[in-house]
């Protein structure tokens, strides 16, 4: 009933799934004598342990778990290393045979392989590695230290979905440009949309293997430059909308400044747990670029104007909803201060996650207010609007 049998029962069948599934382990089990003998000594203190499902047999081709214990598994210490290896194909085989029927348990933090090792607070409730996306995807139901971060941003999507095909559809009349204007909330949309997809999708599929992770990883911090962009195309539109040589100036360098941050998160070692501070550092840096635009607002408009009709408010309640997300994910609370209590629920990261789906939707409320305005003074614009 071993939690760590199950995980690395794993490591020794097909070559491929084998070295990804626990560092160390030997993916040649074809009977030579050095690498049998090194898997055993590695995998000795795991494999000791019985099994829930011990042996994989196959009936007519097809792939069948038995339950009951298995004699094998007492005398593994006392196999020849051919037996020993042969022994470990079999429990691969036995594990691939369980993840592919779901039939996979939480596992403790420190028998996780270094890869999947990303927060040391969050002490038990992780996924095993599981090198088969449709166990992956059967994972969003089950309850492990991903589910909360996966079902966030997968509710959070759907609704951005639904929110965006209802504005899309909102009929023409209601704005003055309805072309641009639903160009420039598309925008907005479709940043909100991938940066939610990404990060529901890398959160289901982080465990399937360590070159899956990282890519998934990658379109998740993409997405992430890709919402604050988006975000940032419908606020400047309509705050310089009489003044648009600002406007494209400060579109160009948010375009810039969220490329070079794509560019930096493909580094591999962008992803990893020493550069969670690096990473929050990036993305807040992104996001507060918006400061100087709204600066330039207040000091020709004036701070009256900007915070009735400019909608800073809103604005600057989006930041705080971001700045508290990012601050917590960075310093990992609260788990940092009850380690191994928020494994599932509440651990920082699902609250970052929260907090990035209200502060886009904030920032939705507070475009559609300048939308409104702009609807009700009409397109002109008048000698006296600076912007
Ligand atoms: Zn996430």
């Amino acid at each position: 009933m071993n939690e760590t049998a199950d995980l690395v029962s794993g490591c020794s069948s097909t070559p491929e799934p084998v070295t990804r599934l626990r560092k160390g382990c030997q993916s040649d089990v074809s009977g030579k004598g050095h690498n049998d003998n090194h898997q055993g000594e590695d995998l000795g203190p795991l494999l000791v342990a019985s099994v829930p499902c011990s042996h994989f047999k196959k009936k007519s081709e097809e792939h069948e778990c038995n339950n009951g214990p298995s004699q094998e598994d007492e005398g593994f210490m006392g196999m020849s290393p051919l037996l020993q290896a042969h022994h470990a194909m079999e429990r691969m085989e036995e594990f691939v045979c369980k993840v592919w029927e779901g039939r996979w348990r939480v596992i403790p933090h420190d028998v996780l392989p270094d890869w999947l090792k990303d927060n040391d607070f969050l002490l038990h409730g992780h996924r095993p590695p599981m090198p088969s996306f449709r166990a992956c995807f059967k994972s969003i139901f089950r309850i492990h230290t991903e589910t909360g971060n996966i079902w966030t941003h997968l509710l959070g999507c759907v609704f951005f979905l639904c929110l965006g095909i209802f504005y899309m559809f909102r009929p023409n009349i209601s704005f003055v440009a309805p072309l641009q204007e639903k160009v420039v909330f598309g925008l907005f949309f479709l940043g909100a949309i991938l940066c939610l997809s990404f990060s529901w999708l890398f959160h289901t599929v982080y465990c399937h293997s360590e070159s899956v992770s990282r890519i998934f990883s990658k379109l998740d911090y993409s997405g992430i430059a890709l919402l604050i962009m988006g975000s940032f195309v419908p606020w400047l539109y309509y705050s310089f909308y009489c003044n648009p040589q600002p406007c494209f100036i400060y579109l160009i360098v948010i375009c810039v400044l969220g490329i070079a941050a794509i560019i930096v998160s493909q580094w591999d070692m962008f992803a990893t747990p020493q550069y969670r501070g690096v990473r929050a550092g990036v993305f807040l840096g992104l996001g507060l670029s918006g400061i100087i635009p709204t600066l330039h607002y207040i000091f020709s408009e004036g701070f009256l104007k900007a915070a009735t009709i400019g909608q800073i408010g809103w604005l600057l309640l989006m930041a705080c909803l971001y700045i508290t997300g990012a601050a917590l994910y960075a310093a990992r609370i609260p788990e940092r201060f009850f380690p191994g209590k928020c494994d599932i629920w509440f651990h920082s990261h699902q609250l970052f996650h929260i907090f990035v789906v209200a502060g886009a939707f904030v920032h939705f409320h507070g475009v559609s207010n300048l939308q409104e305005f702009r609807f009700m003074i009409g397109g002109g614009c008048s000698e006296e609007d600076a912007l």
